[in-house]
């Protein structure tokens, strides 16, 4: 009797896989960002969106203190950028 152990076995090995592929990245992506505000808060743009210019949010900045795009614009630039 099979209850597809096996399956997801497999199905786990590729996420480990995707899942280190996507971290690696995802720290690449994270030290550019980080960069990038820096630079914002040099010239006083932080907290605002650089994509659309509204207001990040203060919610999402003290989650994420390297936002510099508003939730809307990163998830757009994500798609974009996949
Ligand atoms: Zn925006």
């Amino acid at each position: 009797m099979s209850r597809g152990f096996r399956d997801e076995d497999v199905t786990q090995a590729m996420t480990d896989k995707a899942m280190a592929d996507t971290v690696s990245r995802v720290l690449e992506q994270e030290a550019e960002q980080e960069a990038r505000s820096a630079d914002r808060r040099q010239h006083g743009e932080a907290g605002s969106c650089e994509d659309c210019g509204r207001p990040i949010g203060a919610e999402r900045l003290a989650a994420l203190p390297t936002s510099t795009r508003c939730v809307r614009c990163q998830s757009a630039w994500e798609q974009a950028n996949r």
